[in-house]
């Protein structure tokens, strides 16, 4: 059997909480991997892990993960104006960034520092400081657990919305992203149009990438708490959106309202939801919402996933009754949950 049993998860997901992989299967190859096809079939419940940055154990994985190791980097075209660089999906993520920065490509400057791999980066399409990973993205190739097959997909088929794709719709468990291409520009055009960074820069397209890859670490290391020292998964919800009428009905109510128009709708700042229901900085025996951060909810201490899990329920609960609005995670929830028997908030 190449598959390890009951695999211990606790260093691999940034929560630090306490979980097992009924079965797990780490693989260095392509060719590895379809060599165990048939196998890794048989099993209705398969998850692919890749930093665990963003996913919140609530039990054990009754199934196989999966344990892609991926790498290498490699410019497969190149021109005076722009790159592609083909990358193994277990390649880190930030490290990426900053070698492709300071090599000169561009384009992905405003994604520095997000955690996790590059071959979850298409998954939620990431983003930050006004940029999405769709925006640089040429094409993913994954293998289709389906029909076996090593597919690609260009970024149009990727069907990439808000935090979404089709390797997080239906495609969950089927697909393993196994590499990513990405296009960018040896011209710099840096991208500061969005407020943390306009505030610094205004709109200049003038100012360096790496000024601006400098520039996003040092917000985000202000603002958002170091996983090795606080375990998080980053954002727990999304921002939701709602109609153009429910977001003037809430702006009577709650002036101060943060809320950027999208389509025909608003995009509510939930961080700002959570903080006006007076949430920020909130413990509960050993888990809790950021004091400075109120989106993001901390491990402190706790093994227990379930508590996470359960913190973030009443979060939705107080959000929803305040706001008349769903709050729906971004961490993806996993493993098989009991619920825990403790008070209230
Ligand atoms: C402090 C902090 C800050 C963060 N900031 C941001 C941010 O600014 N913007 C943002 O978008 N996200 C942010 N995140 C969330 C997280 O970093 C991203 O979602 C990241 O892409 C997850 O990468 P990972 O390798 O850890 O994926 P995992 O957590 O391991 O997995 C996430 C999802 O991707 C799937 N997956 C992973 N690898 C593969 C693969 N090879 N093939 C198929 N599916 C795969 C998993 O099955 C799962 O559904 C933050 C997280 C933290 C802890």
């Amino acid at each position: 059997m190449v598959f390890e049993q009951q695999k211990q998860l606790d260093l691999l997901n940034t929560f630090k909480v306490s979980a097992r992989a009924q079965y797990f299967y780490q693989f260095s190859s392509v060719e590895q991997l379809m060599g165990e096809l048939d196998k890794i079939r048989s099993f209705d419940n398969r998850l692919v892990l890749g930093g665990g940055s963003n996913i919140l154990f609530v039990g054990d994985y009754l199934g196989l993960v999966l344990y892609p190791q991926l790498f290498g980097i490699d410019i497969i075209e190149e021109t005076d104006k722009h790159v592609c660089v083909s990358v193994g999906a277990s390649e880190n993520w930030h490290e990426f960034v900053v070698t492709m920065t300071e090599q000169g490509f561009y384009g992905l400057e405003n994604l520095a520092l997000i955690p996790g791999t590059v071959g979850a980066s298409p998954v939620q399409n990431i983003g930050a400081y006004g940029v999405e990973v769709k925006d640089v993205l040429r094409l993913v190739e994954c293998v289709d657990l389906n029909s076996g097959e090593l597919l690609t997909f260009s970024n149009h088929e990727c069907e990439f919305d808000y935090r979404d794709s089709r390797f997080k719709k239906a495609g969950q468990g089927r697909y393993i992203v196994t590499r990513v291409e990405f296009n960018l520009t040896k011209t710099p055009q840096t991208n500061t149009s969005y407020q943390p960074l306009s505030s610094i820069f205004g709109d200049s397209a003038h100012v360096s990438p790496l000024k601006v890859l400098k520039k996003v670490c040092e917000i985000r290391q202000a603002k958002l708490p170091e996983p090795k020292v606080l375990p998080n998964a980053g954002s727990f919800f999304k921002n939701p959106v709602v109609t153009k009428q429910k977001y003037e009905q809430l702006k009577e109510s709650f002036p101060k309202l943060i809320a950027y128009p999208v389509g025909g709708g608003f995009k509510l700042a939930a961080g700002w939801l959570i903080d006006n229901a007076g949430l920020k900085g909130m413990q509960k025996g050993r888990v809790g919402i950021h004091k400075h951060q109120a989106l993001v909810l901390v491990n402190l201490g706790e093994s227990d996933g379930r508590l996470i899990w359960q913190l973030a329920k009443e979060v939705q609960s107080k959000v929803a009754s305040m706001y008349g609005v769903d709050l729906e995670p971004e961490v993806r929830i996993e493993g098989k949950s009991i619920e825990p028997t403790v008070q209230g908030v």
